[in-house]
């Protein structure tokens, strides 16, 4: 979306980017950004990225603003930004319990909020990742126990690495595909150092396998559920919230239920154009 010339997650004359998913890739002249975002970008783009460090002060356009980590994959982060008209806070993609290899997710308060609303339906709600994590190191030993090979499937970017590193918390060090090799490189290069086996008869896969994500049968996800997303929604204490991405009109009626002022928005919306920023 945009505020003014500003872009989060789009195109524009000066844009932030969330993290390193393409549905969020931006496109302008200057793209602020964390190292790892950009790293990650340029596996598949190779546009300018300046660099900017978690809770640094810095200037996008002519505002102040700063960046949190919002725990969803490495690097991810939300932005903060000071308006004229308020502060504004976007979560780009968000999960607020901590996972293994992402920082734990830091939520500012702000006069608006512009939150992810991926699960933003009371019938999403995960089990913590901790208790996913039995589930699956309890199909790993059952399908090995059989004499059978555990193929899990995941998102090559974040979710992959996850479960690798879930793995290697139990000592079992996976075989990956190629897709997920390369974006695990740029994690061990930030520190996060993932064991990989090539003969391992435990695999981790981009492509095939029982499905680990929150639309998929094992329900660790780096999206917040409903819960967490109305949790963030009160940390923030927003005087408005607009909701984008998944369950966005839903979750926006939800809220207005619950006594916020709230509105769907569209990826390409103009907030300032529209005139929905006043308090
Ligand atoms: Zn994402």
């Amino acid at each position: 979306m945009l505020i003014g010339s500003i872009a989060l997650d789009w195109k524009g004359n000066v844009a932030f980017q969330s993290h390193a998913h393409t549905d969020h890739f931006a496109s302008a002249k200057i793209i602020f950004s964390t190292k790892e975002t950009a790293y990650f970008s340029h596996l598949r783009n190779s546009k300018f990225y300046k660099i900017v460090k978690l809770g640094k002060r810095f200037y996008i356009g002519d505002y102040k603003a700063k960046l949190y980590p919002s725990g969803h994959i490495l690097g991810a982060s939300g932005i903060k930004i000071w308006l004229d008209e308020g502060t504004l806070y976007y979560t780009g993609d968000i999960k607020l319990e901590k996972l293994r290899t992402a920082k734990k997710a830091k939520v500012p308060r702000a006069d608006f909020l512009i939150i992810e609303a991926t699960f933003g339906v009371p019938m999403y709600s995960f089990p913590s990742p901790k208790h996913v994590e039995k589930i699956i190191i309890g199909e790993v030993e059952k399908s090995l126990d059989r004499g059978e090979t555990p193929v899990f499937m995941a998102n090559p970017y974040g979710k992959a690495q996850e479960v690798i590193s879930i793995l290697n918390a139990h000592g079992y060090a996976p075989k990956v595909d190629n897709a997920i090799k390369k974006v695990s490189r740029i994690y061990s290069k930030f520190g996060v150092k993932l064991k990989i086996d090539e003969e391992s008869n435990v695999i981790v896969s981009s492509s095939r396998g029982i499905k680990v994500s929150g639309f998929g049968s094992i329900k660790l996800s780096n999206h917040a559920d409903f819960w967490e997303l109305v949790e963030i929604v009160e940390r923030v204490n927003p005087e408005t919230v607009f909701t984008i991405f998944g369950y966005s009109r839903a979750f926006a009626k939800l809220l207005r239920g619950l006594g916020y002022e709230a509105f769907p928005i569209k990826k390409g919306e103009d907030l300032r154009k529209s005139g929905l920023l006043s308090i």
